[in-house]
């Protein structure tokens, strides 16, 4: 590695001229404009002379190309700043890194830097291995400071390449949330409680560069846990007490990750602060209690419902994120094969009956039941709801929450429903005989009825709605259709690679491979950054669309139920272990995902 050089626009430009990303003309004019165009940037980051002097930053030739190409070349060449820094890094034969925050040992971080030393220098502590510091930055150049540091921890240090956007955006993430811990604790050494006043039900999160210091340092550090939590894509957030500490973890893609610790002095105030934005009672910490957040987030109303539970450390909460893009969702963009969705939309399409949305929890039912809804809201209807509770407000639809306390239960909900001049009525779930006799008499008389069910495949659903009591003849007459479906996690493109899978294992998926061929090619993720180590990014689901065809109606009304699956089949119906095993094939999921949700 060359070191005697210095990171410049013209050591870059270099670089990208080699890799052919850039031709010579652009290359001489970089070099010759260099400490023209680096002002450019200043003044186009900090405006005034006065935030010039103040912000103590100096501009990187990654910065300046960009600016560069954006501004005078008018974005002539399609390379990202990561890009730029993987060729910086190949050249230089070092590591290029994606960061995530997650991947942050944040006690480390903080403790080799401060946010100003880290900011100015544009460097993140990322972890300790084997006595040996790593350390991301933008600058691999900087050899006086890492000689330095080194020096001054007493420890080897090993430089891995990063982008300067990754780093200044998780130094704010880490650092702002340490600090506010960090001042909080110093605020709540001596009080455990605190009188939180002024609160208003809708929050609008700051984004992480907003945050004052001078605001209320643990109002600063939650804002940043529900803000992170949310550009996370998190699904729940759970803060646990401890002997010492209150760890903090986010549920993402169905999995829960530890994300940070806070000193176990500061567990009060932090689960007070968030009592009171749910407009719960603060001073009551033994019984368990409800409440909802509503926050803004880049013009998006995100909805959090949050619980509190007495643990022997104190209160535990668990904060679910229901947020309207993942619950609301196109249903060609949900993961069905063509031929399903267009079997399940002629479901959709039928003026009356019942159709079934069936899946253990967590299996996304809602999400399909809300999604396939709004493509029926047309000003001629009346769409109606029972939920327990109503996830998502959505004002084309008219929604009732179930409320046991009252007696309005899903029965009765639905019974007063039918007076209210329906065409399409959702019911949360059928739980029970009077719910599920309730539905089949609001499909028989006219109306669409769309409702989740507790079963395991759809072929099943027939033989539980007879245990509901329902008569067989009733069910062949209303039961338009049914759906099964199952979430699985998609593999991480970042970190894809081959798997051979030998027969043994084919036969797992109750596959038999051709003698000739000693292995299948499947798919997995080795683990990255961007996926923190696990192999996935993001979820689909697998769905079996069963529908109710004269034969299936009359093997209903026969009893004959042994039946109904084989001839599903033979009517074209593919099971979600063949959509499975599909999904597998196409390199979308892996083998032992498949495993693990469907067999
Ligand atoms: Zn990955």
């Amino acid at each position: 590695m060359n070191k005697k050089e210095d990171f410049s626009l013209s050591f870059l430009s270099n670089v990208l001229t080699e890799a052919g990303i850039i031709d010579d003309k652009t290359s001489q004019n970089l070099v010759f404009s260099e400490s023209k165009i680096s002002s450019r940037v200043l003044t186009t980051l900090f405006p005034t002379a006065q935030e010039r002097t103040n912000a103590k930053y100096s501009v990187s030739p990654v910065e300046m190309f960009l600016w560069y190409n954006k501004i005078t070349l008018n974005s002539k060449y399609e390379i990202s700043e990561d890009d730029i820094m993987k060729l910086v890094a190949k050249k230089l034969n070092m590591q290029y890194v994606k960061l995530d925050s997650l991947q942050i040992d944040t006690s480390i971080a903080t403790k080799y830097a401060s946010r100003n030393f880290a900011r100015i220098h544009s460097i993140c502590p990322m972890y300790v291995k084997e006595n040996i510091l790593y350390i991301a930055t933008d600058n691999p150049f900087n050899d006086a400071l890492f000689n330095d540091l080194k020096l001054r921890i007493k420890m080897e240090i090993t430089v891995l390449v990063a982008s300067k956007t990754d780093i200044l955006k998780i130094v704010n993430e880490i650092f702002g949330f340490n600090v506010s811990v960090k001042k909080a604790e110093l605020d709540y050494a001596d009080v455990t409680t605190q009188k939180l006043n002024n609160l208003e039900s809708l929050f609008t999160l700051k984004s992480v560069s907003e945050i004052d210091s001078n605001d209320k340092h643990i109002v600063n550090a939650v804002d940043y846990l529900l803000t992170y939590a949310t550009n996370q894509k998190s699904s729940d957030i759970h803060i646990e007490p401890k002997r010492e500490i209150s760890k903090i973890r986010l549920r993402i893609d169905g999995v829960l990750h530890t994300i940070q610790s806070i000193p176990a002095t500061l567990h009060p105030a932090f689960i007070s602060r968030l009592k009171g934005m749910a407009r719960m009672d603060i001073s009551e910490k033994r019984k368990p209690q409800d409440g909802r957040i509503k926050i803004q987030k880049d013009d998006k109303e995100i909805e959090l419902r949050m619980s509190t539970l007495p643990t022997a450390f104190g209160e535990k909460v668990v904060i679910r994120i229901f947020d309207p893009e993942l619950l609301f969702q196109n249903l060609e963009d949900m993961g069905f094969y063509p031929d399903d969705y267009a079997k399940y939309t002629t479901f959709l399409r039928k003026p009356n009956g019942l159709i079934l949305i069936t899946g253990p929890t967590g299996s996304g039912k809602t999400t399909t039941l809300y999604s396939s809804l709004k493509t029926l809201v047309d000003e001629t209807v009346n769409i109606v709801t029972i939920e327990d509770p109503i996830e998502m407000i959505y004002e084309h639809f008219n929604q009732v929450a179930v409320n046991p306390k009252i007696d309005l239960t899903f029965a009765a909900a639905l019974r007063t429903i039918l007076r209210q001049d329906p065409d399409i009525i959702m019911v949360g779930e059928i739980r029970d005989s009077e719910t599920a006799q309730n539905a089949i008499q609001a499909a028989l008389t006219g109306h669409l009825v769309l409702a989740s069910l507790h079963t395991n495949d759809s072929v099943s659903t027939v033989d539980r709605l007879v245990d509901l009591g329902i008569d067989p003849f009733l069910i062949a007459t209303t039961l338009v259709g049914v759906i099964a479906q199952r979430l699985i996690r998609k593999i991480c493109p970042h970190c894809k690679t081959e798997r051979l899978i030998d027969k043994e294992e084919v036969g797992l998926l109750g596959l038999k491979l051709p003698p000739e061929k000693p292995h299948l090619k499947t798919f997995k993720g080795e683990g990255c950054p961007i996926c923190r180590q696990t192999g996935f990014l993001g979820r689909t689901a697998i769905y079996e669309v069963f529908e109710i065809s004269i034969k299936i109606k009359h093997l209903i009304i026969e009893r004959n139920f042994q039946e109904i699956g084989k001839v599903a089949k033979m009517d074209g119906m593919k099971t979600l272990k063949e959509n499975a095993v599909k999904k597998l094939a196409l390199g979308t999921t892996s083998y032992e995902e498949v495993l693990k949700v469907i067999f």
